[in-house]
């Protein structure tokens, strides 16, 4: 078989079989097909698509391109979640302590940070001596004992998507629906959890800039989630505004801890209610979304979620006292506000232009040896729909210094439109399927 004719094949719009699609990840995990003719082809994926067999495919010679996890040796049922990244994304900080107060296990991998969108790991990391390296054993361990652990994807484990996602990266060719599906299923189904529930955001912070599009996406991740013998939920939200308020690694750890500690009410909540639900439902804990919300309320209100926080945190070698006290993570030395120059209500927020004001000030990876400053960040004091009055803040900028500080406000000065007319704020929830 020869690349060429496969990159051809495809540019054409015809359909690769499942033996030259072996081949294609195959010899792009062992190197025989370069990274130019690989992304080549995923610029062929990307204008032509592929159908239902060839993202199954695709998705399954990803998945056996490395080791799958073991977790047999975890008591319980166990869940995981997948965002398809945001900004201001700290829904698993929330939602992972308060399921496994409920009594599921999360065994979960998650990533870092590229781009304008956040990591969970960068975020975790925020907590002094925080480990996200972590042997197979203490994983096991880790979740039997306290029924939750997060930590940083092993290098055997799905390198086709490792290798793929980072050529994507810089061809231009993230968004494409098939491509994203195999990214995705193929390092949740290596993961082994038995429930999977994927967030799939919508607007312009996100991948999928649509509903229409979003939803195909959410349609094809189940389809291939069911398949393959998990059971699968997707939920398609809003991220044509940040999640909550804050952007940037400590900062959102502190929004976290707010939710959990009952401080905050809002989007983030309600999608860790609404996540939280599908998985109790699927794992057999609640009949009904409403059961559901009880138990995981009952979570919150008791703070038992924001227990199993602190726990997952101190088994990882990271500084409990964070969790109880979040005054001491990381803070950034200058902190500047952004003040409205006229009144009116906030018609559009320039989502993505957040998530890289917040990785120009060094809280996110321009190139993934970039180091991340913890502190930084923006927070948000108002947000879609909200009214402003002239001088109110509508955000702050947590920046390094006096320089970056100027830079990021003069930027972010841009990001919010205003109209005269008062306007309804869109659902935030789009869809449960
Ligand atoms: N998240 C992933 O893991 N892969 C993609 O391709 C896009 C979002």
């Amino acid at each position: 078989m020869v690349m060429t004719d496969l990159i051809c094949k495809k540019r054409d719009g015809g359909a690769l079989t499942k033996e030259e699609i072996d081949f294609m990840i195959d010899g792009y995990v062992k190197g025989t097909i370069p990274d130019y003719q690989m992304s080549a082809m995923c610029m062929a994926i990307v204008l032509k698509g592929m159908d239902d067999e060839e993202i199954l495919n695709l998705t399954m010679a990803m998945l056996n391109s490395g080791e799958k996890i073991d977790l047999s040796g975890i008591q319980g049922i166990k869940v995981d979640k997948h965002s398809t990244g945001g900004v201001g994304d700290k829904t698993s900080l929330v939602l992972c302590p308060m399921v496994a107060a409920c009594g599921l296990k999360i065994a979960k991998m998650s990533g870092r940070g590229l781009g304008h969108t956040g990591g969970t790991l960068d975020k975790l990391e925020s907590f002094k001596g925080f480990s996200i390296n972590v042997s197979d054993e203490d994983f096991i361990k880790n979740v039997n004992e306290h029924g939750i652990a997060i930590i940083g994807q092993t290098a055997d484990i799905d390198p086709a998507d490792k290798k793929l996602y980072a050529l994507r990266d810089v061809t231009g060719t993230v968004p494409s629906i098939p491509l994203i599906v195999s990214s995705i299923m193929s390092k949740k189904l290596a993961s082994g959890a038995d429930i999977i529930v994927l967030d799939v955001k919508c607007g312009d912070g996100s991948f999928m800039k649509d509903i229409d599009h979003a939803r195909e996406l959410a349609t094809k991740l189940i389809a291939i989630g069911k398949g393959a013998g998990r059971k699968t939920a997707a939920v398609v939200t809003d991220m044509d505004q940040p999640l909550g308020y804050a952007v940037g690694n400590a900062l959102e750890v502190k929004e976290a801890i707010s939710v959990l500690k009952g401080e905050m009410q809002g989007d983030l909540l309600e999608l860790c209610l609404t996540i939280g639900s599908q998985m109790l439902m699927l794992a057999g804990y609640a009949k009904d979304a409403d059961e559901a919300r009880k138990l995981l309320k009952d979570a919150l209100d008791s703070g038992r979620a924001l227990d199993k926080l602190a726990e997952m945190v101190e088994a990882q070698g990271g500084d409990k006292k964070q969790v109880y006290n979040p005054s001491l993570l990381p803070t950034a030395p200058v902190q500047v506000e952004l003040k409205a120059t006229k009144s009116g209500y906030i018609k559009k927020i320039k989502t993505e232009e957040i998530g890289l004001i917040s990785m120009e000030l060094g809280g996110g990876r321009k190139t993934k040896d970039d180091i991340i400053d913890p502190a930084v960040g923006v927070v948000l004091a108002k947000k879609d729909a909200d009214k402003v009055e002239t001088g109110d803040v509508l955000a702050t900028v947590h920046a390094p210094n006096q320089e970056k500080a100027e830079e990021a406000l003069l930027k972010l000065a841009e990001c919010f439109e205003l109209c005269e007319e008062k306007i309804k704020r869109e659902p935030f929830i789009k869809a449960i399927l």
